[in-house]
């Protein structure tokens, strides 16, 4: 045990550049940016980015600023967008990190400006659009005014125009449609008017909408090995073995047990032991990320078979229902996320167990365990 933890996201770097090939090659000659804001949805920024540059990827985005910054002090190369802003005095930072900003506000073209007048260094920006998804970004009809605007800042190059779909996941959405139909006219100003880009495809929109792809494709949740589809997308878009999860969640046995009939077992005593039963405790709580909504529901692998969760999920353990496999022992280990041997536990399953979406799971096994790269 060497003192450290026996709960272990465990992320397949080979997995991660096998499926940024896959889903560039759906794409065919659009690029695909690889969204690694969140730590790469909890399977570790940097490591993540470098497996997709290994794929091929030259185009990354984040959220936030210092996450940008983390990424370039971390090695990667290519381009960095940030995609949600940052506050005015810390526009340096784009400029000493070489990093994009995606803008839609005088605020933040004027902090930009201000900055590459001190430095005598132009800047390349992205326009940020609203077209339905109801969150950050100029209207439509504003855009054209604001990059007119912009033009009393000599040192701000229009780039790049995009938006974002709230939809995308699902076929034929009505949503989608929309979107697409105020931004394709700002695809074709932006190019004419600025030789410059669009872009507003995510993961859904990769699968399910090819007339959105545009000048560039900004890829999530795919890439981690989860289809926006569940598994019957999979299915239908002929991923299946080709887009694989790359994070498997792990922990270890700490004890192995016979309970008799009858006992209670947890806080709260909501389980009692029906008949005599083989009870293991594992070192996996809502602490580490799992849901104390999975009590008396959740199931985990232990020696490739499924398993149940019995009584409460405490802050820093579990209890599992292992009577109907044999020879456990302390020491063996324990799947919550992934594969052991012919059983799977994707993060969709928990995720529709819990009532969210796979981006979730990822992001909360990732974000609360220690990382090891494979
Ligand atoms: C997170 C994000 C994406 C990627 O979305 P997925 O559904 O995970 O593919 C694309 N664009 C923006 C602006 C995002 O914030």
């Amino acid at each position: 045990m060497r003192g450290e933890s026996w709960n272990r996201v465990v992320v397949d770097e080979h997995i991660l550049t096998e499926n940024y090939r896959f889903l560039q090659g759906i794409a065919g000659s659009v690029p695909v940016l690889a969204m690694v804001k969140a730590d790469a949805y909890g399977h570790g920024m940097i490591h993540a980015a470098k497996a997709f540059a290994k794929g091929g990827c030259r185009h990354f985005g984040v959220a936030e600023l210092c996450e940008g910054v983390e990424l370039r002090k971390g090695g990667v190369e290519g381009e960095i967008f940030v995609t949600i802003g940052f506050a005015a005095s810390d526009a340096s930072f784009f400029f000493d990190y070489s990093l994009i900003p995606v803008i839609c506000t005088a605020a933040h073209a004027e902090a930009l400006e201000q900055e590459a007048a001190k430095r005598g260094q132009p800047i390349a920006v992205h326009l940020k659009v609203n077209t339905g998804m109801g969150r950050l970004g100029l209207w439509p009809e504003e855009v054209e005014a604001f990059a007119e605007g912009l033009k009393k800042y000599p040192h701000l190059q229009i780039a790049g125009v995009m938006s974002h779909f709230p939809e995308a996941d699902i076929p034929g959405s009505a949503s989608t449609t929309a979107a697409l139909e105020k931004f394709q006219p700002l695809r074709k100003w932006i190019k004419e008017k600025y030789n410059a880009i669009a872009h507003i495809a995510n993961s859904g929109a990769l699968f399910n909408h090819p007339e959105a792809y545009c000048d560039m494709i900004r890829v999530g949740i795919a890439l981690y090995g989860s289809h926006p589809g569940g598994e019957k997308g999979l299915k239908e878009t002929g991923s299946q073995g080709k887009l694989l999860p790359a994070m498997r969640f792990t922990s270890r046995i700490l004890q192995v047990k016979k309970f008799p009939q009858g006992m209670t077992i947890s806080y709260g005593c909501t389980f009692t032991t029906p008949k005599e039963m083989t009870i293991a405790v594992i070192p996996v709580g809502y602490e580490d990320g799992l849901e104390r909504s999975r009590s008396n529901g959740g199931v985990v692998l232990v020696g490739g078979k499924r398993v149940p969760i019995c009584g409460r999920i405490c802050m820093n353990m579990c209890m599992l229902d292992v009577s109907a496999v044999s020879g456990v022992a302390v020491g063996d280990e324990v799947v919550l996320l992934g594969r052991q041997a012919d059983e799977i536990i994707t993060a969709d399953e928990i995720a529709a167990e819990t009532g969210t979406i796979s981006h979730e799971v990822f992001c909360r096994f990732g974000r609360m365990n220690n990382h090891f790269i494979e």
